[in-house]
Formats: C-alpha cells, sequence, structure tokens
C-alpha cells in the first residue's frame, strides 16, 4: 500500500503529489502536513515519483511512474482525485492559452489568484478509472513563488472538505465564476453532454 489513509468512511478523496521529475520539490510537503478531513477520509500520496519526467498525457505515465495511482484509485474509489503538480512561469502562456486544446486535444488551464492553475486530468486516468460523476482536478503551482504555494496550500485544505462535485462547482461559481463555466463547458464536451445533462 503506497498511500496514507487520514480520516475514515466516506466520502474519500486522494490527492497526489510529487508526480514526476522535480515538483516532488514544490507539492510533496503540502500533502505530508495535510490533516484529515472533517467528515470522511483522505487518501494521500505525498510523493508518487521523483526521477525522469514523464508526463501524465503519456498512457506510459499510469503504466509505468504512476502505478501506485492506479492502485489507490482501484482500492479506494475515490469520489474525489486531486492531483497537484507544479509548472514554471515561462510555460504560463502553453497552459493557459486557449490553443492548448488544439495542439494537444486537452482544454487549457484556468488561472486562479496568484497564478495557481486549476484544469482536468488527463483523459487516459479519467475514462479508464472513474465514474462521470467523480470529481478529478489538476492544481498546479507556479515554482519560485511563494505566494502561489501558499495559495494553493489553502485551496487544497478547503477541497478536502468538499463532498460531492457539485459543492465544489458552487463554492467554484462563486468565487471564480469564469473559470467555473469553464471547467463545467470542458466537462460536458468531453463527455458529449448537453446542457440539461450536468
Ligand atoms: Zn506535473
Amino acid at each position: 500500500m503506497s498511500y496514507r489513509i487520514l480520516g475514515e468512511g466516506r466520502p474519500v478523496r486522494l490527492f497526489v503529489a510529487g508526480l514526476h521529475g522535480e515538483e516532488w520539490k514544490d507539492t510533496t510537503d503540502i500533502l505530508e502536513s495535510i490533516q484529515a478531513p472533517q467528515t470522511g477520509t483522505l487518501a494521500i500520496i505525498p510523493l508518487v515519483n521523483k526521477g525522469n519526467y514523464v508526463s501524465t498525457l503519456d498512457d506510459r505515465y499510469f503504466t509505468e511512474i504512476g502505478t501506485s495511482i492506479i492502485e489507490a484509485v482501484e482500492e479506494l474509489k475515490p469520489e474525489v482525485y486531486i492531483e497537484i503538480h507544479s509548472y514554471s512561469a515561462g510555460n504560463l502562456e502553453k497552459l493557459t492559452g486557449a490553443g492548448r486544446l488544439k495542439r494537444i486535444g486537452v482544454p487549457a488551464f484556468s488561472r486562479l489568484d496568484h497564478d495557481v492553475l486549476l484544469g482536468s486530468v488527463a483523459p487516459y486516468i479519467r475514462r479508464k478509472y472513474f465514474p462521470q460523476d467523480a470529481l478529478c482536478l489538476t492544481f498546479e503551482i507556479q515554482k519560485d513563488n511563494p505566494s502561489s504555494k501558499q495559495y494553493a496550500r489553502k485551496i487544497i485544505n478547503r477541497m478536502k472538505e468538499f463532498t460531492s462535485r457539485d459543492e465544489f462547482l458552487e463554492c467554484m461559481l462563486d468565487k471564480y465564476p469564469n473559470q467555473a463555466r469553464k471547467a463545467i463547458d470542458d466537462y460536458k464536451a468531453f463527455y458529449g453532454l448537453s446542457d440539461d445533462q450536468i
């Protein structure tokens, strides 16, 4: 078992950090110091892999260096799954620009405060391992930016208390209406849903 359990019962959330390359330096300690949620369970993998960088969009990621994530998902069947990544400021435009969908087939990230980015997880794991109503998100922290990390830590702490996708969307629509609408549109496009199916 490669994950650690905090709390008990459902809902179950799985948060993972340090997914590849050097990203553990910016992300692992956020999960190492996290406390149990008020209700349900939080499972954490603070460090999935350090070493070579393999993108999570590469299908080999989840069959090679990220197998501990798949094991945890299969055992725990989490309702909420969150990846914490980090990115260099120089890649901000590439990650958030509208051209991302056309270029690599996944939606652009949304920009939250302090250059924390919010996006979906890789289609491979989303489609193969999660039911449609699960909440699966990626947060990207800007490297060498303490306020970005601090804000991400705050968001992650808030995320562990959500018990459903709807609760999260309600909160997002309140604080980040544009980003929330984009997340909903991306989700609908991914599953080929119409407006009344959300
Ligand atoms: Zn990453």
